[in-house]
């Protein structure tokens, strides 16, 4: 991080502004805005400038002089004269005052950020000077992404907080109560203009939760996709960034991990090297405590939590036990990896069915309706197939798969680790034999991997 970002309190607090002209006309209007008492020391100041402030500043029609530096909380330069800007920041910095000279960066010690206003909302953007233009796109983004009736929301809040704090003394329980309100009704009404019928209803809200405060969390069953965090939904992040505590195994990237609550705590379920996995029976225990104990819970599944993800078993006690949940779908393996590598999983003039399969061994054997898997214009993706790859090519040539029927191997799709490799049922084995491949890696098998080499677009560089 090159700088340290920070809001600074600036009511009444004496500021100095050297120059009169419109870029100090902007510094001005903000500085005012945020309370300061300003004075500006310029021979002229441009008439909006007396126009819009008056007497409410303070203006010295004269040349910058040195005994102006002194007893000021910011200093900011916007004169035209390189010379007088370069012995403002000089003076400032030497009476450790922060000071900001416009445009020129190497003579500031601090530097003011493009800005979404929605007071008390506000937005700092910063690329430390970099890419300014980059900091105004996503200026202009977020504007218009961001209700204007955000600050008289948060105004609101801030309000109500005295009053929330003592009908919920859990911090937790605030957190939620907030998040609700937020998210629900109460914001929608506020959106729409109707802050006399938002306010009845937070009233109302609150007044209900002095009387009864629900002990029972939720569990949030969160299919995470194959590994790039972009694939998340709108709906898996949101969720996210409101957990208490996070269940996660080897499938979830840790970019991905990043996004849930900062301090959320996180609860590893997966197999460690060498290691047993926490038993399935365990999680499904674990969820039901930790909601018990009132807390929100994400489980966090690679892919979608209902395609080879347990997510079916995992929900089976919650629903039993009387917890609630909610489960958000993710993009599978076989989606990602197969766009990601550009294979269509079907295609006009390969495969009309496509069909996903499990290719996990059981006992040593890979269980699988070979007939089936061997249907003519079909496309099989075998999710875990790595370990039975041998069997699986075997077994499809086996049951009348021609044996130049192309196949592609995608290990670590969608990530900027991921590796596409192709050949045939005859001939993958021997190309992996001298290649590490690991898992999660997924197998698809068809005439629509011909597509592969020129279709491929996402080509990460290995590091
Ligand atoms: N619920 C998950 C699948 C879990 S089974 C989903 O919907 O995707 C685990 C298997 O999924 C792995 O063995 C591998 O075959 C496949 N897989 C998951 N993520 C993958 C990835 N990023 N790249 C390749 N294969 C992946």
């Amino acid at each position: 991080m090159q700088n340290y970002p920070i809001f600074v309190n600036l009511q009444n607090q004496a500021c100095l502004v050297v120059g009169g002209g419109p870029v100090a006309l902007r510094k001005i209007r903000l500085m005012h805005s945020a309370g300061a008492n300003i004075t500006v020391v310029a021979p002229e100041i441009c008439p909006e400038i007396s126009e819009e402030f008056g007497p409410s500043i303070t203006h010295h029609r004269r040349e910058f002089d040195e005994q102006d530096i002194g007893g000021y909380r910011l200093i900011t330069a916007a004169t035209n004269v390189p010379e007088v800007n370069q012995r403002v920041s000089e003076l400032a910095q030497a009476k450790n005052i922060p000071v900001n000279v416009v445009d020129q960066p190497e003579l500031c010690s601090f530097i003011t950020p493009s800005i979404v206003d929605r007071s008390p909302v506000l937005i700092a953007i910063s690329t430390g000077g970099d890419a300014p233009v980059l900091a105004r796109m996503l200026r202009s983004k977020l504007e218009a992404f961001i209700p204007a009736s955000y600050g008289a929301l948060a105004a609101t809040m801030g309000r109500y907080r005295d009053q929330l704090k003592k009908a919920l003394p859990e911090e937790r329980d605030r957190r939620r109560f907030w998040e609700r309100v937020v998210q629900g009704p109460i914001a929608e009404y506020f959106f729409s203009g109707r802050q006399q019928k938002a306010e009845q209803a937070l009233q109302q809200q609150i007044d209900a939760k002095q009387s009864a405060n629900d002990a029972v969390g939720e569990v949030w069953l969160i299919g995470a996709g194959p590994g790039d965090p972009d694939l998340l939904t709108f709906r898996a992040l949101r969720l996210m960034q409101q957990a208490d505590v996070v269940l996660y195994d080897r499938l979830v990237s840790k970019e991905i991990l990043n996004l849930t609550r900062r301090d959320a705590d996180r609860i590893y379920v997966g197999k460690k090297r060498a290691e047993h996995a926490v038993p399935q029976g365990d999680i499904n225990q674990l969820l039901v405590d930790l909601a018990l104990q009132g807390k929100s819970v994400v489980r966090l599944k690679g892919g979608d939590p209902f395609i080879f993800g347990r997510g079916g078993e995992e929900i089976e006690l919650l629903a039993k036990s009387d917890v609630p949940f909610q489960i958000v779908p993710g993009i599978t393996a076989a989606s990602g990896c197969a766009t990601y590598a550009g294979i269509p999983l079907t295609h006009r003039d390969h495969a009309q069915s496509c069909l996903f399969v499990t290719g996990h061994l059981k006992d040593g054997t890979v269980d699988l309706n070979w007939p089936l898997l061997a249907t003519e214009n079909q496309t099989v993706v075998i999710y875990m197939g790595l370990v039975g790859l041998p069997t699986i090519c075997e077994q499809l040539i086996k049951h009348g798969v021609r044996p130049d029927m192309p196949i592609a191997l995608v290990q670590q799709g969608t990530t900027q680790q991921q590796q596409v490799f192709t050949g045939t049922l005859a001939t993958m084995n021997d190309i992996i034999s001298g290649q590490q491949v690991h898992a999660p890696t997924l197998i698809i098998v068809g005439s629509v991997v011909s597509l592969h080499s020129d279709l491929a677009w996402f080509n990460p560089e290995a590091d």
